[in-house]
């Protein structure tokens, strides 16, 4: 074979799972970027995987315009029950119902939906915004990072080969059964080699091509090429519980079918119920007898569905379960590991389940892998179009390995309580309590939400010195900005405030206001916009000459007057630059949905307000006194580039 064709990309994409298509998604709203996209798979099987969208993710989806196809096709998780064995230890009885999340935690609770569904958004999304197009069947061969260049942001340092795969080659293998399975890429039952080898077809002749890029993102899922190239070692234990899965349309007595259920049994181990879209209901078994290969390895070709489905009717007991149809099926042995290294020079990046594995119990690993690539897209898109500083892209490690690390620490907890077998008394220390199990799983919500992640001080995270959380106590510098109505002032329109902060690559610039019927109020407010009309004020100095003037900045503002005693044109130009009518907003009273109490809730002096920063990707940078100015200059010249 030989090379036929040799380009420069921007950036290139390994793998088409959640995490690459996140990432590709991100990048389409910086426009101009040469983005290549590539998977190994042909895009044929589809069926399985993942399917918790936790609330975080739906926020995020929301900002990119696509969270209401979401919450219209999933199905809604509102409450988990907990089963448990009676007396006798011979059946399972109901202990225990709680809501499926904290309340308060988002504007959107978690929800089931197939990943395959996710993707196919995605896909929506990225030809309305002419993104990046998945190019199936191709893989990389070989990546050479030319050192020498790393630091030359006009360079192309990294040299890819591309194999293009004829179609059986690029056909995952269904792993010996008829039933759509997981079994040919299963987590810890399959190594790299064996899941290279699912792949081992003819290359279309005479193929091969170069691809030069600035950047190269690894979401190659967990035996991620990309991360072996690097030569980065996932670090973390593997346990011996082997788990199987069953996508069903359930035939059964069982009363709770349509709720998140946690079913222990005294001796046969336990099984979580996950109702999905439609009729389905997935299953996670724990499997107590599996058949091994000579060398202790869990032998696949011996995994069936209806093993995993005996196993379910005995923990099940008294109740009956079978199935009318059967979607999908897999195993899995579970395993805690987070990649050693996150990056190679800010120029190679390892993202979603190449960086991090674990059980899928929890519904986190899609969710966290897009997470992932939520928090690096907009980096390398900022640094491309010219306006971030690259000191920024270092922040995609410091970031997400924490994240990723505290995963982990949860799932070990979540996936011991879920495996273990539960207490016959108070006595019995190697039993789990299920009280225990209870209020384990009352705070995981709040982690598995997603909401909770907070990032340390950095070039993008003031530290305490430079902001004064006392303004606005609940609006946590370092976490995402939380949502509560507002209304807007031209039209009264309800708004949730997150929503006004779509994911286009902009800093928002939060104006709390304050009373605007307060005459020193006023004159604060307007000094403040005298500020930002100003030749050298970060508004003017970093926004590229070809952007509007609201091209890096967003501004928006809140203020806390009764709505009808203030006017759109008391409030001063500057914080109403293009869009007149949908940059100020109050906090009052709407016509018919309530009032949002967005003063309160965030914890802001509804007297003096306060000045909020926003990254582009909705977590607080800084929150300042309006007269602060000179510390959003100070926070924006260690981070942005200023124009040509
Ligand atoms: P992947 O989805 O693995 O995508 C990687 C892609 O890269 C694949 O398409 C692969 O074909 C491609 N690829 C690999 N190597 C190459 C190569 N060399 N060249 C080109 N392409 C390549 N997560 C949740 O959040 N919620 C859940 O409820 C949940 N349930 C799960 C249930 C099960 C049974 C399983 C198995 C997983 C579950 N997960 C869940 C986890 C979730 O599926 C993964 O964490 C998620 O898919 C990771 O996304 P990713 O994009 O990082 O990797």
């Amino acid at each position: 074979t030989t090379v036929t064709k040799e380009s420069n990309v921007d950036v290139l994409i390994v793998g088409a799972g959640p995490a690459g298509y996140m990432a590709a998604t991100w990048l389409a709203r910086f426009p101009g970027l040469k983005v290549r996209f590539i998977e190994k798979r042909d895009g044929k099987i589809f069926a399985g995987q993942a399917d918790g969208i936790q609330c975080r993710t739906l926020e995020v989806f929301q900002s990119f315009g696509f969270a209401d196809r979401v919450w219209k096709d999933a199905n809604h998780m509102l409450e988990i029950s907990f089963w448990n064995p009676d007396e006798s230890g011979k059946n399972v009885v109901r202990t225990g119902r709680i809501p499926d999340m904290q309340k308060g935690l988002s504007r959107y609770h978690q929800v089931v939906l197939h990943q395959g569904w996710i993707e196919g958004y995605f896909r929506d999304n990225l030809k309305k915004y002419n993104g990046a197009t998945v190019e199936h069947s191709t893989m990389p061969q070989e990546m050479v990072i030319d050192e020498s260049k790393v630091n030359d942001l006009e360079a192309y340092p990294i040299k890819v080969t591309l194999r293009h795969l004829n179609e059986e080659g690029s056909h995952a293998e269904q792993f010996g059964h008829k039933v759509a399975n997981g079994l040919f890429r299963s987590a810890n039952l399959v190594n790299a080699k064996e899941e290279d080898n699912g792949l081992a077809g003819e290359d279309k002749a005479e193929e091969l091509e170069v691809i030069n890029a600035k950047y190269v993102l690894g979401c190659d899922g967990a035996h991620s090429w990309v991360r072996r190239q690097l030569g980065f070692q996932m670090v973390g234990e593997q346990t011996d519980y082997v788990w199987g899965v069953l996508d069903i349309v359930p035939i059964t007595n069982f009363p709770d079918i349509r709720n998140r259920c946690a079913i222990h049994s005294a001796e046969d181990g336990s099984v979580m119920v996950i109702p999905r879209e439609n009729a389905l209901v997935r299953f996670y078994i724990q499997m107590k007898e599996i058949d091994r290969q000579a060398d202790g390895r869990v032998d696949r070709a011996k995994i069936t569905p209806e093993k995993i489905l005996a196993q379910a009717q005995k923990i099940m007991h008294p109740y009956t379960l079978s199935y009318e149809e059967i979607q999908w099926f897999t195993a899995y042995q579970i395993g805690q590991r987070v990649v050693d290294n996150f990056q190679a020079h800010d120029r190679v990046f390892i993202l979603g389940d190449a960086a991090h594995t674990h059980s899928p119990k929890a519904g986190q690993g899609m969710n966290v892998s897009m997470m992932d690539s939520y928090n690096l897209g907009w980096k390398i898109g900022g640094v491309l179009n010219g306006t971030l500083n690259p000191k920024v892209l270092s922040t995609y490690e410091l970031e997400r390995s924490q994240v990723a690390h505290d995963l982990i620490n949860f799932d070990q907890k979540f996936a011991k309580l879920f495996s273990g077998r539960p207490a016959k008394s108070a006595a019995d220390e190697a039993g789990i309590s299920l009280e225990e199990f209870h209020r384990v799983f009352e705070l995981s919500h709040k982690f598995a939400s997603g909401v909770d992640v907070e990032y340390v001080p950095s070039p993008i995270v003031a530290p305490a010195a430079e902001t004064t959380q006392s303004l606005a106590t609940n609006i946590p510098v370092g976490k995402r900005f939380n949502s509560f109505k507002v209304l807007n002032q031209s039209d009264a329109r309800p708004w949730e405030f997150q929503e006004l902060m779509k994911s286009d690559g902009r800093w928002r610039i939060v104006v709390f206001a304050g009373d605007m019927l307060d005459k020193d109020q006023k004159a604060r407010v307007e000094k403040l916009a005298e500020h930002l009309d100003k030749e050298d004020s970060f508004m003017k100095k970093y926004t590229p000459a070809d952007k509007p003037r609201t091209g890096l900045f967003h501004i928006l503002t809140c203020h806390s007057s009764p709505r009808i005693e203030v006017e759109l044109h008391d409030f001063p130009k500057a914080l109403r630059p293009d869009h007149d009518y949908w940059s100020v907003y109050v906090d009052d009273e709407s016509h018919h949905e309530g009032h949002g109490q967005a003063y309160k809730n965030y914890g802001v002096d509804p007297k003096r307000g306060c000045l909020v920063v926003v990254r582009p990707d909705q977590y607080v940078s800084m929150v300042v006194e309006l007269e602060e100015v000179e510390k959003v200059e100070k926070f924006f010249a260690g981070c942005l580039v200023p124009r040509k």
